[in-house]
C-alpha cells in the first residue's frame, strides 16, 4: 500500500487534506492551491524502466503515488489504461531534438491528458461517498472542450461550460456544444474574463451552496499530477542509456499548469537539465525572473497563441511554493522564492506575435514541421535558448512540446502557410453534428436563475 500523502494551501492559513478532498475542492479555503507535503521521489532504477513500459502504466506508476493509498491500485491501473488510449507521438525533427505531439487525445489539445484522468477520479471518489457533483467551467477553448469530452457520460457528474460567444473558434464551439447529455453550454456575451467572474460568484453564492459546485480549472490538483507523467514518457522513449545524460524542454505556457508538471517531474527525479518557459506577449513571469518584482499584466493581451493569453498565471503559486515562497491569491509576494534556484532552472523567455508566425513559416520550410501558434511559441524559445548558448547540441537531448493539433487553429496556418493542415482524426465529422447551446447576456442573475431552474 503507498504512503499516505497530505496536501498543504500555498497560503498556508488551512488545514491539510488528503488527495480526494484537494480534488473535490479544487481551491483550499483559504484561497491557496493544493500542494504535495512531500514530493515522491523515483528511483533511477524505476525511471530507466519506464523505457519498457506503454504509457498508461507510467500513467499509473506515477499517478499512484500523488494519491496516497486512497485509491486502490488495480483501480487507478484500469482508470490509466481507459483514460490513454490514444497516441503520444515523438516527432524528430534534427540532431537528438524532437516535438512532443501533445495532441492526439479527443479533443485535440494537451488539456485531455489531465481532464480525462481527473474527471475519472472524481467519479471514483463522489461514488464512494454516494454523493453528486455539477462542475463549473469558463474556457477560452480549450479546456471547455477538454473537460467536456472527458466528462461527458459520467454519472452523477453534470458541467455546465461557459465561454465567451465570440472569442472561441468554431471548432472549438462543436466541440463543447454537440455532445449534450450531462455537459450544457452557455455562450455568454462578453469576454473569457467576465465568463470567469460569472463562473466565481457562483462559487461564493451561499443559496447555491446546495448544488455541490466544483470547479475544473488549472488549479485542480487532478489536472496538475497527470501532466507530470509525458516528461518521464518522453524521456524514456528518447533516452541514449548513456551514464549522466539528461533533456531540455521547452514548454509553452498560459497559467503554468504544463510547466508545473515538468517542475514536479524534475523533483522527482528525472534529469531536466533546464526548462525553456516560453509565453506570448504576456511576459509577466520573464519580467520577474529579470527584476524579482512581480506584476500581473491586466488585461491580459491578446496574441494569437489565445490558449496561452494569462497575465497572472494562476499556478505561479505553486512555482513560488516549489521554491520556497509564498505567494498569496491577489498574486503578492509575501516571502520570496529563491530566485536563484527558479534562473538556474528556467530560461524564460516572451515570444511576440510576428516572432511566432516566422516560426511557423521557419519550422515549416527548414523540417517539414508543422506547428499551431503555441507549439511555435515554444519552438522559438528553444531556438533563442539555443541562440544564446551558441547552438551546438548534436548530443544533447532536447524536446519541444505541442500543445495542440495545427487543425484547431486552421485559419491561422492557413493564413500563414497558404494551406489547410490536415484535420485530426478527432476532429473528423464535427461540421456535420449539432450544436445545441443556452446564449445568455454578461449577467449573475441571468446566470443563477438558470443554475437554480436546471438543477
Ligand atoms: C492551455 C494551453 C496552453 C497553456 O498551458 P498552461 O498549463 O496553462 O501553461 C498551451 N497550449 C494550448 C494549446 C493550451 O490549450
Amino acid at each position: 500500500m503507498a504512503q499516505p500523502l497530505y496536501y498543504y494551501s500555498t497560503n498556508l492559513k488551512a488545514a491539510s487534506v488528503s488527495f480526494g478532498e484537494a480534488l473535490l475542492k479544487g481551491l483550499a479555503p483559504d484561497k491557496g492551491l493544493f500542494m504535495p507535503e512531500s514530493i515522491p521521489v523515483l528511483s533511477w532504477e524505476e525511471i530507466a524502466g519506464f523505457s519498457e513500459m506503454k504509457y498508461h502504466e507510467i500513467a499509473c506508476t506515477i499517478i499512484k503515488k500523488f494519491i496516497g493509498g486512497q485509491v486502490p491500485d488495480n483501480i487507478i491501473r484500469s482508470l490509466s489504461k481507459d483514460a490513454y488510449n490514444f497516441p503520444v507521438p515523438l516527432e524528430h525533427v534534427y540532431d537528438n531534438i524532437y516535438v512532443l505531439r501533445l495532441d492526439q487525445g479527443p479533443t485535440a489539445s494537451f488539456k485531455d491528458f489531465a481532464a480525462r484522468m481527473m474527471g475519472r477520479l472524481m467519479q471514483y471518489f463522489i461514488n464512494i461517498e454516494h454523493r453528486e457533483l455539477l462542475i463549473l467551467t469558463a474556457t477560452s477553448g480549450d479546456t471547455g472542450s477538454a473537460i467536456a469530452n472527458a466528462f461527458y457520460g459520467l454519472d452523477d457528474i453534470r458541467v455546465v461550460v461557459l465561454f465567451p460567444q465570440d472569442e472561441v473558434t468554431d471548432r472549438q464551439r462543436k466541440q463543447m456544444t454537440t455532445l449534450n447529455g450531462n455537459i450544457t453550454s452557455i455562450s455568454i456575451d462578453g469576454k473569457f474574463d467576465d465568463c470567469q467572474a460569472l463562473v466565481k460568484q457562483a462559487f461564493s453564492d451561499p443559496d447555491l451552496d446546495y448544488l455541490n459546485l466544483s470547479s475544473a480549472n488549472s488549479i485542480n490538483i487532478g489536472r496538475l499530477v497527470p501532466q507530470i507523467v509525458y516528461y518521464f514518457y518522453a524521456f524514456a522513449q528518447l533516452r541514449k542509456r548513456t551514464p549522466d545524460e539528461t533533456v531540455i524542454f521547452s514548454v509553452p505556457s498560459g497559467n503554468f499548469g504544463d510547466m508545473m508538471g515538468g517542475l514536479l517531474a524534475k523533483k522527482m527525479g528525472l534529469p531536466i537539465e533546464k526548462f525553456i518557459i516560453a509565453t506570448n506577449e504576456n511576459d509577466e513571469f520573464s519580467s520577474f525572473m529579470k527584476t524579482d518584482k512581480y506584476s500581473k499584466i491586466e488585461p491580459s493581451k491578446n496574441c494569437l497563441s489565445s490558449a496561452m493569453n494569462v497575465g497572472h498565471p494562476s499556478n505561479l503559486a505553486r512555482v513560488v511554493a516549489l521554491y520556497a515562497g509564498v505567494m498569496d491569491e491577489k498574486g503578492v509576494i509575501v516571502k520570496s522564492p529563491d530566485m536563484d534556484a527558479m534562473r538556474n532552472d528556467m530560461y524564460v523567455v516572451s515570444i511576440n506575435d510576428s516572432e511566432t508566425k516566422a516560426t511557423i513559416v521557419k519550422a515549416f520550410n527548414d523540417y517539414k514541421l508543422l506547428l499551431e501558434p503555441h507549439g511555435a511559441v515554444g519552438w522559438a524559445g528553444f531556438q533563442k535558448y539555443l541562440y544564446d548558448r551558441d547552438g551546438n547540441t548534436a548530443d544533447q537531448l532536447c524536446i519541444s512540446l505541442e500543445t495542440a493539433h495545427p487543425s484547431k487553429f486552421s485559419e491561422t496556418i492557413k493564413e500563414i502557410l497558404d494551406f489547410d493542415p490536415d484535420l485530426s482524426q478527432s476532429l473528423e465529422g464535427i461540421e456535420n453534428k449539432i450544436e445545441s447551446y443556452v446564449r445568455m447576456q454578461n449577467n449573475y442573475i441571468d446566470f443563477k436563475s438558470f443554475l437554480k431552474k436546471s438543477y
